[in-house]
């Protein structure tokens, strides 16, 4: 049943269900075949096909794996394993595309994380936030600790109280700015704002206006992973036994589809989780020059103009010598910084670090950033839900439809965004497929392994196979 598009491109597929492109580029998407499908073609080997070899991918495949399920065939859009955990050489150094923190280190749930850095001898460092300066458009220190002392008292240290309060009120959601202004935050003052930013923004990757006021968090501790290794480099143990049901750059330019629609009550729950763009430029300088400092906040009158500039040229992170600054735009400045030429943007960036550090500064040799939210198989950094998410709509996003399962960090109510959330759905999912194989195929119980499917069979039927499932779905 391959339509006319598929037959002139092998590699295109395009499955007869239709899903939205937002689901594959939020989600990872967990196919179960049924093996006892009467398919005329022959290979239909594949029991598990696994669209996205992301972190919710991979731990799902490998989940299945450990339960002696080895018949899963693994299609990437990309040419690389690991999604948006990507790390790249940027001149001398390796430089993270997409995750480099482990955040709330001290959560139970960070656990595997944690081992997995403790196996690997995995290289993290450890922030100290209070070593910052506040530098405005004309290169003045307007560094003032008394208006983050104010945001502390007025909103961290009593969030979660207020949150509570109208939870229990029954109160609905309202964007943080509103919630904000409820408790006496105005952030109106550049410095206030600035200091809104690096609290918000740096962490929500949109303004508070489009933030759920419910979804607002205290962060945890956390590391920074600077290990030469990338962070992928934990999760190996993972995907090395997968590399052969693994098969990269398929799809790459193509999107999937999937008839029938999906219901709306899915749909509804997919569009309420957007994606946000964060973007992290990477700066290359013959030496450093800027503050000897973790964090420069740059106190601008034209809000989200570059405001965060974090010095990698540091002990711990990279050498003193390296000369790296990274400097982070989110939402629509991300955005738009995305959509521009490296050029573009280096020009912008020299113009303002040449008013606060002086005409005498060296220009940047080299500039990177990625493009995430032009990718079709990504389309932003990580999700973040909008104002009024509820828990019903949460269950609705990762409830499976028949033998479609839903992962990803979309799919996680309690750790969205984030990496945790990747893994522990891919977890739970591949246990929920393992549980259904053995439910239908008790042959199939670990210890009694069954026959590996090649990979040169079913690369192609794999695809097929999935062409025979819409009558299966939701039925
Ligand atoms: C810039 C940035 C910074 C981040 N910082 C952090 C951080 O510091 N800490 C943290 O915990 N998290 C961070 N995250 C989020 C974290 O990277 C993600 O939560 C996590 O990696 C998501 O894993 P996933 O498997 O759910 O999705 P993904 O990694 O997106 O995996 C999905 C995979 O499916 C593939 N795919 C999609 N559609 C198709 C298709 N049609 N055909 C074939 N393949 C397809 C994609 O190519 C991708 O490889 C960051 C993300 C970004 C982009």
């Amino acid at each position: 049943m391959r339509n006319s598009a598929a037959e002139s491109q092998p590699l295109r597929l395009r499955l007869l269900m239709y899903v939205t492109i937002k689901i594959i580029l939020f989600l990872t998407l967990l196919f179960l075949v049924d093996r006892s499908l009467s398919s005329p073609i022959k290979q239909n080997k594949t029991k598990v096909l696994i669209l996205g070899a992301g972190l919710a991918g991979i731990r799902a495949a490998k989940t299945l794996l450990d339960r002696n399920i080895t018949d899963i065939l693994i299609l990437e859009g990309k040419n690389y394993t690991g999604g948006r955990i990507h790390a790249m050489k940027f001149t001398n150094y390796t430089i993270e595309a997409g995750a480099n923190w482990i955040h709330f280190v001290n959560e139970d749930d960070t656990k595997p994380f944690l081992e997995r850095k403790e196996a690997r001898s995995v290289r993290v460092h450890t922030y100290n936030y209070s070593n910052i300066i506040m530098r405005d458009e004309d290169g003045k220190d307007v560094t003032d600790f008394a208006v983050v002392r104010e945001f502390d008292d007025k909103v961290h240290n009593k969030i979660e109280e207020f949150q509570e309060e109208r939870r229990t009120k029954n109160f609905p959601d309202m964007p943080a700015r509103v919630g904000l202004q409820l408790m006496g935050w105005k952030g109106k003052r550049p410095i206030e704002r600035a200091i809104e930013y690096f609290e918000l923004d740096y962490e929500f990757a949109k303004p508070p206006e489009e933030v759920s006021f419910y979804s607002l968090f205290v962060s945890g501790e956390e590391f920074l992973v600077p290990d030469e290794r990338g962070v992928w480099s934990m999760f190996e143990d993972l995907s090395k036994p997968l590399e052969k049901k693994t098969i990269s750059g398929v799809l790459a330019k193509d999107l999937v589809t999937l008839e029938p629609a999906l219901p709306d009550w899915k749909k509804e729950a997919i569009y309420k989780i957007p994606l946000s763009t964060y973007t992290k430029i990477y700066l290359k300088f013959p030496k450093k020059f800027w503050d000897d400092n973790e964090y420069i906040l740059y106190v601008s009158k034209d809000l989200g103009r570059f405001p965060v500039w974090q010095d990698l040229s540091r002990p711990g992170i990279n050498s003193v010598n390296s000369g790296m600054l990274e400097i982070t735009v989110t939402g629509a400045e991300g955005r738009r910084i995305e959509g521009q030429s490296f050029n573009e943007t280096k020009a912008e960036i020299m113009e303002i670090l040449r008013k606060v550090y002086g005409e005498g500064i060296p220009e940047a040799t080299d500039i990177y950033y990625h493009r995430w939210s032009k990718e079709p198989l990504t389309q932003g950094a990580f999700s973040d839900p909008v104002v009024g998410m509820t828990s019903k709509d949460w269950e609705n996003i990762g409830k499976n439809l028949g033998r479609l399962y839903f992962a990803g960090e979309a799919t996680s109510e309690e750790w969205y965004g984030y990496m945790q959330g990747a893994y522990l759905t891919g977890d739970k999912k591949g246990k929920m497929i393992a549980e259904n194989i053995f439910l239908h195929e008790p042959i199939s119980k670990p210890g009694k392994p069954k026959s590996e499917a090649t990979l040169v069979k079913v690369t192609i039927p794999g695809v097929f196979l999935l062409s025979y499932l819409h009558s299966l779905l939701w039925n």
